[in-house]
């Protein structure tokens, strides 16, 4: 080895060691709110008093009402998703039951357009990577086979999927998050958006699933969204979009709304299995969104624009930090910098991901475990590692990154010190 690369180990050796004996307990792992954020949706508890038992006229309380939703709830959130009351469905806490439900459906009865059960065509799914572990465990546990796009900085690789799609009738579709992707930031383009609604596919029942989870979760200037059930029925596949969405990190994360938009005939097909599973959603719930939502100064444009207050900083400072301490010549690391959303992805220059995520967590500090952003849990580059700034206190970020910049200075010394002493 070299006595500059030796020096350069044993510098970022020290700076770690000297981190490691601050024994910090940091947490940079979870997509979740911070406290100051849920309290922005306090009032929402108390939303409803004892004598509001109706709403549009239906008892909150009783059976009836149906299983697409409260009409209210249904105007409320389509006018956030930009379609008509008609095209939605308000369901219960988290948008992943209801994506979970048009795939179940999909794979035991076929969705309008299919020939036939999903689950007897060895059925395959288009995801982006990186992407959401959660679409991936949710794909792979109801049997699908997963085939991966790059996500790139205009949306998903459509080249990609038009090759993926052309030929084979079993690729059924694609799950991926249109705005502010996660982890990393990204937003389709109108341009990519309008080609994946249009795509020629070999299956008859190609369906897009877009989960719209960060649609209004803009940090500074707002990204503009697409539409996918307007792009799709202009692209004459009225019944190809299903767009999902929730209110889980605009109020309350683990007691808010789901909700779907697609075509109206799609509505009816989805409601025929809801309905033979539940007489219908928690209406009380849907009640005491719209009530706090429609009341909070701005409604949810308002409501964002105080989450991003808090959250913006926190992103900032994990670029700054990342500056400062990795420069910006992608000697150690490139990182996004996203304009929405609740995550940053960070590539290491070298395959040393979850060496990095390793010694943050011999140092106190909690990552996303290398891998989760590739199906499997298995990054094929070992370079990729998602940044969650939300939930922690801003002063936390701050030290987290410092920790996180000198674990990924020593993991990319001791991979660059490893090669030198393989004999060439
Ligand atoms: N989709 C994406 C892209 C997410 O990042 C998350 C939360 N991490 C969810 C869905 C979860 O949404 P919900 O709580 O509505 O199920």
């Amino acid at each position: 080895m070299t006595s500059d690369r030796q020096v350069a180990l044993a510098r970022a050796q020290a700076a770690y060691d000297e981190v490691r004996a601050r024994g910090l307990k940091l947490n940079m792992q979870r997509g979740q709110p911070s406290d100051a954020d849920f309290d922005l949706s306090n009032a929402l508890l108390g939303a409803l008093g004892d004598t509001d038992v109706t709403m549009d006229g239906i008892d909150l309380r009783n059976y009836p009402g149906g299983v697409a939703g409260l009409p209210s709830a249904r105007r409320l959130f389509a006018s956030y998703l930009d379609v008509k009351a008609e095209n939605v469905i308000v369901w219960n806490n988290a948008s992943l039951e209801l994506q979970a439900f048009v795939l179940t459906f999909a794979l035991l009865h076929g969705t309008r357009h299919s020939t036939g059960p999903w689950v007897h065509q060895r059925p395959k799914m288009i995801v982006t990577t990186p992407g959401y572990d959660r679409h991936f465990l949710l794909l792979q546990t109801l049997g699908f086979e997963l085939l991966t796009v790059d996500m790139q900085a205009d949306g998903p690789d459509v080249d990609a999927v038009e090759r993926l799609v052309a030929a084979d009738p079993s690729v059924k579709g694609i799950l991926f998050v249109p705005t502010y992707s996660n982890p990393g930031g990204e937003t389709i383009s109108a341009a990519k958006a309008a080609r994946l609604a249009g795509v020629k596919a070999a299956a008859p029942d190609f369906t897009i699933m877009a989960d719209d989870a960060y649609r209004a979760h803009h940090l500074g200037t707002a990204d503009d969204t697409v539409n996918f059930v307007a792009l799709s029925r202009d692209a004459g596949h009225p019944d190809r979009a299903f767009v999902f969405a929730s209110t889980s990190k605009i109020t309350f994360a683990g007691a808010g709304l789901g909700f779907v938009a697609t075509s109206e005939d799609n509505v009816k097909w989805v409601s025929t299995y809801l309905n033979a599973q539940s007489i219908g959603p928690n209406k009380v719930e849907q009640a005491r969104h719209v009530k706090f939502l429609e009341a909070y100064p701005g409604g949810i444009e308002g409501l964002m624009r105080d989450h991003a207050a808090l959250i913006a900083p926190k992103f900032s400072a994990v670029d700054e930090v990342l500056r400062a301490e990795l420069g910006t010549d992608g000697t150690y690391a490139t990182w996004t910098t996203p304009r929405g959303g609740y995550f940053s992805s960070l590539d290491t220059a070298h395959p040393v991901a979850s060496r990095v995520v390793q010694l943050a967590e011999q140092a106190g500090v909690s990552l996303t475990p290398a891998g989760a952003t590739y199906p499997g849990g298995k990054d094929p580059h070992d370079r990729n590692i998602r940044l969650a700034p939300t939930r922690p206190p801003l002063s936390e970020v701050h030290t987290a990154m410092q920790a996180v910049a000198a674990c990924i200075r020593l993991a990319t010394e001791e991979h660059l010190a490893a090669q030198e002493a393989v004999p060439s």
